[in-house]
């Protein structure tokens, strides 16, 4: 098996999640690949071992960033399409990455409060609000499990809610920001990934990046000021 078709099973896993919301089934990855089914698992093996995409234990699909196969407390609702939304970054990325989305609905309840909160994602401008995005996981041990440090990229209602969740489950803070810096920390991320031969940013050597889009910190691998 070439790298050629490595990339084909990639490009069909992400085509499908774009277009359908979820992922391709084995059986469709074949049709669409040409490959025989034991080729398929061993290029989805590979994608994973590169961090291209997520498998779960039983060798299912998880995720392939943006797009989540399961919920982690958000729902992304385009003109034809609903995603499960990974994360706050991820939700707000898929308006960027798919030319035909130009806004999207994102949906979610703050994990402090419980509050239902909605919010219109535009490609064109970021949205006015006051909730506030708080990611738990610094970026250089997002990896060490990718699926738990998404699921705790959330929105909250006010810093307040942030402080009483971090209290309720004896977490250490990690970074607050406003949704205009969440919308520019999305824009950018994920350009490319639906194209034939995309080389994925790993976050924790993004450390140029995540300053072009105004953030500071050793959460982000970075000096403060
Ligand atoms: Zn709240
Ligand atoms: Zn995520």
């Amino acid at each position: 098996m070439d790298t050629e078709q490595v990339e084909d099973v990639r490009l069909v896993v992400y085509r499908a999640f774009a277009s359908d919301g979820a992922p391709p089934s084995r059986v469709d990855l074949a049709r669409r690949t040409g490959l025989a089914p034991t080729e398929v698992d061993e290029a989805l093996r590979r994608l994973h071992e590169h961090r291209d995409l997520v498998l779960g234990p039983d060798g299912q699909i998880v995720m392939a960033h943006p797009f989540s196969a399961v919920p982690l407390g958000f729902s992304v609702m385009g003109r034809r399409t609903l995603w499960w939304g990974g994360c706050a970054w991820d939700s707000f990325a898929i308006p960027h990455l798919l030319p035909e989305e130009d806004e999207v609905l994102v949906a979610t309840r703050c994990p402090g409060c419980g509050a239902p909160h909605a919010v219109v994602v535009r490609r064109d401008a970021p949205p006015e609000s006051d909730l506030v995005a708080h990611f738990l996981t610094p970026v250089d041990r997002v990896w060490d499990d990718v699926v738990r440090a998404c699921g705790n990229q959330r929105i909250f209602c006010a810093e307040t809610c942030v402080t009483n969740w971090l209290e309720r489950t004896r977490s250490d803070r990690g970074c607050v920001m406003d949704l205009p810096q969440l919308w520019r920390l999305a824009r950018g991320w994920y350009a490319g990934r639906l194209d034939r031969g995309y080389q994925r940013r790993e976050p924790s050597a993004a450390a140029e990046y995540f300053h072009e889009v105004g953030l500071r910190g050793p959460f982000w691998g970075l000096p403060r000021a």
